[in-house]
């Protein structure tokens, strides 16, 4: 190109000079010489000295797709083309894609359009794109590198950005610059002047209100700017590599907190302090952090590591060991900031973490309509069976703090308690006397095994094994209490318990009325006896309680815990039914009421075992009498082995015997049993009940129904519920999803669990054979062309069952065409085990 008025090459004369290896381009420091002098002469004629910095999209799809030779040819040939257009001596390659030119800016713009379209040309088909940032320096002392700074930052805006594109900088990022300048210069002297505070915020247990821990939360208040948070410098120092310095500070702030708090006299909770990625790279973070908590002779207990998912994502491996490190060493870790990431699902699975904080988005949630309950109660579900304690941030409303109480959320912390504040204000606020009390650290493991039961869900107070409870899942009215003094202590409750207490009491229970003073006191002594009894069993006990008004509640109580300081019990109190028996089990009315619905219906004398058998014909309103009997309980085992499915004889044999029936009505009121019996030729479920005569006279009657709808029916509702809530769950990890396929591994069948309406306008089969057959050939008219190779030669089964059983996940990144742009996406597909076969679930993400 003739006419460029770029830099001349003369200035090479010290013979310093040094020249990138592949592109034959001056190197970083030798283009910082020439440019200087470049800069100076450029001032000295009057032009503009101007800087570009230009980065080539997709270089690393390129290399992946193409292999690294065939990226480098294309570095040397994008490199040459620049030479036609610049003047050798005024371009530089910094590193991978990325290089620079210092020139006259006169027409600068029209000269960058006309490289984008040689280049282009030279590319088919599909060149990758160039994104292009100007910096117009107007002073003569350019300090080259800021200068190159700039133009890159003006490049960076373009980072979303698939075609080629020029980005201007502006005083904005001026601004931006001077202040990440001004923070990276000044840290060591803001930490030494104490510019950098430390504030502190409570984090709750939810259960009893008390501060359980602090979060130390580092400001900046500068004698220039004033006030600065941590997004005005955090994002910076982590840039730069200084954070370790502000965090290590903020450690050492903690530490002498702690000193000052015993000295006071004061509880000393565990508080923890935010690490960032780059500390782990700074130094040993692990080992700089354990030296300085022991030397202060300070529990390692007392220091809490919070860690964002985000932070984990990046060189997996090496975090992994770092995070066992700490906990090896004893200091608790937390995972921060969950749910906000792209990667919280698979971190979960192979890390362990002492506690998972969810991202303030799902209290944020709460607020608004949706899936926002279900998902968080659910991630709170499987938190609570990882065996994860869990906090929420962003707690800001009375109604957040009550749900979160209600799904078993551990700990929580928002402005609605507290936002951070300096320690001097903590201290003043105990003066006044406003200050929130301080857990005894004593009492913490009890009160974090009250607080975890999800009281939405019985299975987890229900014994092992005992899965029948578990499906009285949902809005059981459940409690938990404490009884204190010969009071009941209402701890935790949920709606549907305070609902149900009020019917019974016609008084209105709130959620903080911690003193039951609605019952009457025969029912309350009566409540506490059982309680206290409870407090004595290991498993469950169930009660069933006539009423006044002649109903029956069947009351489930389990003890969970027993309070080290106060050595009071806590129980887990479930309503399992109530059942409006007043006019009393009779056996004309259950023979009535129930002729329909039951099979068989025996009438058994337990003393003699004689029985009677009646049977019903189906549609036939009137109960026939089928046979008279001895010895019912060996009669029935005979019958098993001859009218029951095979599998279910042998369990039937063992657990139907006269010791189990009388022993479960003398404890629960009943006997239940499920099995299957075999009417043509075909398994059918059918429910075996046994109840005592109201009027003991030492007979019962036993019903057995058939249940086969509702058992196959809970079957399908059960497996559509859990694929159900394994996609919301994928999903609600996984951010802005546009479509998420479930395929059978083996058979590779496929059908798609969810989409957006974008996605919808492909037109893509909801369900078909072949996944990956079908991937590629839709490929051709959905995946920007560039991709379209990578794709085919890297998404195939083989493949990704390979990295996903190295790496636990596969994962890709290519650009999908919505709408005819091409947009960045990421693909992830993930293995999960399910009850019809081995599956991948394949998610794409924006
Ligand atoms: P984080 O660790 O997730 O901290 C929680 C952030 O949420 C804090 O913001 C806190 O002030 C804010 N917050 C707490 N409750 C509420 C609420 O109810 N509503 C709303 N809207 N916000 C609430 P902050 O202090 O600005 O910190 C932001 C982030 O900066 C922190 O997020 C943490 O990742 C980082 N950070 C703060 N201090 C440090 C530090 O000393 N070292 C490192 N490496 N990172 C830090
Ligand atoms: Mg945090
Ligand atoms: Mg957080």
């Amino acid at each position: 190109m003739s006419g460029d008025k770029s830099i001349n090459t003369n200035v090479n004369s010290t013979g310093n000079g040094r020249y990138d290896n592949l592109t034959g381009l001056p190197d970083r420091k030798y283009f910082y010489e020439l440019s200087e002098a470049g800069c100076k002469k450029i001032a000295r004629e009057g032009g503009k000295i101007t800087f570009l910095f230009l980065d080539l999209s997709g270089m690393k799809f390129y290399n992946h797709r193409h292999g690294f030779e065939k990226g480098d040819a294309l570095l040397v040939s994008f490199s040459d083309l620049l030479t036609e257009f610049f003047n050798k001596e005024s371009c530089s390659r910094f590193e991978q894609d990325h290089f620079v030119v210092c020139t006259e800016g006169t027409g600068i713009e029209e000269k960058i359009r006309s490289l984008f379209v040689r280049w282009q040309s030279m590319n088919e088909p599909g060149s990758l794109s160039v994104r292009v940032g100007i910096y117009y320096a107007d002073k003569d002392d350019t300090d080259v590198g800021l200068a190159c700074d700039c133009a890159k930052l003006a490049c960076d805006t373009l980072r979303n950005t698939y075609v080629s594109a020029i980005s201007y900088y502006d005083d904005s990022l001026q601004e931006d610059f001077d202040r990440q300048h001004y923070i990276v210069s000044n840290i060591d002297k803001a930490i030494e002047e104490k510019w950098i505070k430390v504030y502190y915020q409570p984090i709750v247990r939810a259960i009893n209100g008390r501060v359980c821990d602090e979060e130390a939360l580092a400001r900046w208040i500068d004698p220039v700017n004033g006030f600065m948070s941590p997004a005005d410098f955090i994002p910076i120092l982590e840039e730069s590599k200084l954070i370790y310095k502000l965090d290590l500070f903020v450690v050492d702030e903690i530490i002498n907190k702690i000193k000052n708090i015993r000295e006071a006299g004061l509880v000393a909770v565990p508080q923890s302090v935010n690490l960032s990625r780059t500390d782990f790279d700074s130094c040993d973070i692990v080992d700089e952090i354990c030296q300085r908590v022991d030397k202060a002779g300070i529990g390692r207990d007392l220091l809490t590591i919070e860690i964002t998912e985000s932070t984990i994502g990046t060189d997996f491996e090496f975090m992994k060991k770092q995070v066992e490190r700490f906990r090896e060493l004893g200091f608790q870790v937390w995972m921060d900031d969950f749910g906000s990431g792209y990667s919280s699902l698979d971190v979960l699975q192979s890390l362990e973490f002492d506690l998972i904080k969810f991202d303030m988005r799902f209290a944020q949630q709460l607020d608004n309509e949706g899936n926002g309950k279900i998902i968080l109660t659910e991630l709170m579900r499987m938190a609570t069976a990882l065996g994860l304690e869990t906090v929420c941030e962003g707690v800001e409303k009375q109604e957040h703090v009550e749900f979160l109480k209600e799904i078993g959320c551990a700990k929580l912390q928002g402005y609605y308690y507290s936002k951070p504040i300096p320690y001097e204000q903590i201290l003043e606020r105990y003066e006044k006397g406003i200050q929130i009390g301080f857990e005894n650290p004593e009492e913490s493991e009890y009160f974090e095994t009250v607080g975890r039961i999800n009281l939405y869900d019985l299975s987890v107070i229900a014994t092992e094994g005992n899965d029948s409870l578990s499906r009285y899942f949902s809005n059981l009215p459940m409690a938990i209490m404490e009884i204190d003094d010969g009071k009941l202590i209402i701890t935790r409750s949920n709606k549907s318990y305070r609902d149900y207490l009020e019917r019974l009491t016609g008084q209105i229970v709130s959620e903080d009325s911690e003193e039951l003073t609605a019952m009457n006191e025969e029912r309350m002594a009566y409540f506490i006896e059982m309680l206290n009894y409870a407090d004595t069993e290991t498993s469950p006990i169930f009660i069933d309680e006539r009423l006044p008004d002649k109903s029956t509640v069947h009351t489930f109580i389990r003890k969970i815990a027993t309070n080290p300081v106060t050595g009071n019990p806590a129980v887990a109190i479930g309503i399992l039914a109530i059942t409006d028996d007043s006019e009393g089990i009779t056996y004309a009315n259950i023979a009535r009421s129930l002729a329909t619905d039951y099979v068989n219906l025996f009438y058994v004398d337990l003393k003699t075992e004689d029985f009677i058998e009646y049977s019903s014909n189906l549609g036939k309103e009137e109960l026939a009498v089928e046979r008279h009997g001895k010895d019912f309980f060996a009669a029935a085992r005979e019958d098993a082995a001859q009218y029951l499915y095979g599998p279910d004889v042998e369990p039937f044999v063992d657990k139907f015997t006269k010791e189990n029936v009388i022993d479960s009505l003398e404890k629960q009121g009943t006997f239940a049993l499920t099995y299957r019996m075999v009417t043509d030729e075909e398994p059918v479920y059918v429910l075996m009940k046994a109840m005592k005569m109201s009027h003991d006279d030492g007979h019962i009657i036993i019903g057995v129904s058939n249940i086969d709808k509702q058992m196959k029916q809970r079957e399908t509702e059960e497996n559509t519920r859990r694929e159900q809530m394994m996609y919301k769950r994928f999903s609600a990890l996984a951010g802005n999803f546009i479509c998420i396929y479930s395929v059978n591994i083996a058979t590779e069948q496929y059908y798609e669990c969810s989409s957006t309406e974008d996605y919808d306008e492909f037109g893509l089969a909801k369900f078909g054979e072949k996944f990956f057959d079908k991937v590629n050939e839709d490929a051709r008219r959905m995946i920007y062309v560039d991709d379209q190779a990578l794709i085919k030669a890297v998404l195939t089964k083989e493949n990704v069952l390979n990295t996903i059983e190295n790496k636990g996940v596969f994962e890709l990144q290519y650009r999908l065409l919505i709408n005819g742009e091409p947009q960045k996406v990421h693909l992830k597909a993930v293995r999960v085990n399910e009850e019809d076969g081995d599956k991948l679930i394949v998610g794409v993400y924006i």
